[in-house]
C-alpha cells in the first residue's frame, strides 16, 4: 500500500546577497496514513523551509524547488498552482505556521478567521460556515461561544487551539504543524499534545511534527526525521531511533535531553551549524563530530537504508545498510 505522503529529493533554495542557500537539501521520507513523523533539528536546519516546500508556500526569493512529493500516489510536483491551490493546500495538506496564534488577527473575531477559507470560490454558505467552525471548535475542545471571541480574549492554549481548528476547517488528511508548542508552558503544550493523539486516533489524521525539542516528539510521533543543515541526517521509526540512534548527531541530540534518573548531566553539542550557502566538505556535521574519520570530511555521505524506511547519512552506518537499499549518490541532486 502506497504511503499517504511520499518525499523524494525534495530542493528548496534561497536566492541571498551572499549566494545561493540550499535550505532543504535531497530530503526524503515518508508519512503512513494516521501516522505522525516528527521533525527535529536545530534552529536554522531548513525545518521550516521544509514545512513551506511541501505546502508550496514559497518565499519570493526561492532560486529552486524541486523533487517529488506524492500524495495517495499522486505527484503533487506536476499540478498547476492554481490546481495546487484549490485541491490540495487546506483541503488535503493544512499547516500551523510557526508563531501562528501569535499572528491572528487582533479585529476579527474567532469565528470568522476560522471559517475564512470556506468562504473561498464560494463553495459553503455562511450557515454551513458556521456549523463547520462549531465542529472544529468541538475537536479541538474549545466552547462554539468562542468564534464570538477575540483572539486577545484567550489564554496562550486557546489560541493555539483555535490555530489548530484552522488547519482542520476543511478536514484534511494532514497537517504539518511547526513548532506549534514552543511558545507554551510544559503543562499547556501536554495538552496540545494529548489533543493531537486525540485526533490521531480518533479521526486517523496524520502529522508532520516540527520541533526543537526531540523529547516532545516521542510522545506523539510513530516515526523521526533528523535534519541537520538542510538534510535528513536520519530517518525511522521512533523506538528504534530511541533505543538505536545511528547517526552521531541524532545521538548527540538524545544525550542534550535532561533525564531524571541518569547519572549523567545533558550534554550539549559543541560547535556551531553550518553555513547552508557555504557548507563543510564531507559531512555537513563532521567538524562538530567527536567520530569522525578521513573519508568525512572528503566525501559527503548519501542516506544508507537498512530496510526501506530506516536510513542514517553516516560513512559509519555504510556497513550496516543493506546494499539493495543505498540509495546511490549519483541519484541525488547535486
Ligand atoms: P528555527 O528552528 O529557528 O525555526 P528552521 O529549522 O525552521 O529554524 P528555516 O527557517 O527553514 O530553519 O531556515 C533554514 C535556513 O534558511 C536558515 O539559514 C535561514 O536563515 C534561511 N532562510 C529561511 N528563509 C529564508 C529566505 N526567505 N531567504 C533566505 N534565507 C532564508
Ligand atoms: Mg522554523
Amino acid at each position: 500500500m502506497n504511503p499517504l505522503l511520499e518525499v523524494r529529493n525534495l530542493i528548496l533554495e534561497y536566492g541571498t546577497e551572499r549566494g545561493v542557500l540550499r535550505a532543504v537539501d535531497n530530503v526524503s521520507f515518508s508519512v503512513g496514513n494516521g501516522q505522525a513523523l516528527g521533525v527535529v533539528g536545530e534552529s536554522g536546519s531548513g525545518k521550516s523551509s521544509l514545512a513551506l516546500a511541501l505546502l508550496r508556500s514559497l518565499p519570493s526569493n526561492t532560486a529552486d524547488y524541486q523533487g517529488s512529493i506524492r500524495l495517495d500516489g499522486t505527484e503533487l510536483m506536476s499540478l498547476s498552482d492554481h490546481e495546487f491551490r484549490r485541491m490540495i493546500r487546506w483541503n488535503r495538506i493544512s499547516m500551523v505556521f510557526q508563531g501562528a496564534m501569535n499572528a491572528l488577527n487582533p479585529v476579527l473575531k474567532v469565528g470568522f478567521q476560522i471559517a475564512e477559507p470556506l468562504f473561498e470560490e464560494r463553495r459553503y454558505s455562511k450557515r454551513e460556515a458556521s456549523e463547520r467552525v462549531d465542529t472544529v471548535l468541538e475537536m479541538v475542545g474549545l466552547p462554539s461561544t468562542t468564534s464570538q471571541r477575540y483572539p486577545h480574549e484567550l489564554s496562550g492554549g486557546m489560541k493555539q487551539r483555535v490555530v489548530i481548528a484552522m488547519a482542520l476547517v476543511q478536514f484534511p488528511d494532514l497537517i504539518v504543524l511547526d513548532e506549534p508548542t514552543s511558545a507554551l508552558d510544559v503543562s499547556v503544550q501536554a495538552q496540545i499534545t494529548n489533543l493531537l493523539k486525540r485526533l490521531k486516533k480518533d479521526l486517523g489524521l496524520s502529522f508532520i511534527f516540527i520541533t526543537h525539542d526531540i523529547a516532545l516528539a516521542t510522545d506523539l510521533c510513530d516515526h523521526l526525521a533528523v535534519i541537520y543543515g538542510g538534510q535528513v541526517v536520519e530517518v525511522g521509526s521512533m523506538d528504534r531511533i530511541l533505543t538505536d540512534p545511528r547517526h552521531p548527531y541524532t545521538e548527540r541530540l538524545l544525550a542534550s535531553v535532561p533525564r531524571l534518573h541518569s547519572p549523567f548531566p545533558p550534554a550539549f553539542i559543541p560547535g556551531f551549524p553550518p553555513d547552508l550557502i557555504r557548507p563543510p566538505a564531507g559531512c555537513r556535521f563532521q567538524p562538530r563530530c567527536a567520530r569522525a574519520i578521513e573519508v568525512c570530511s572528503v566525501d559527503t555521505p548519501p542516506m544508507f537504508w537498512a530496510g526501506s524506511s530506516e536510513g542514517s547519512r553516516c560513512w559509519l552506518t555504510e556497513d550496516a545498510a543493506s546494499d539493495s537499499h543505498v540509495l546511490c549518490k549519483d541519484v541525488e541532486q547535486e
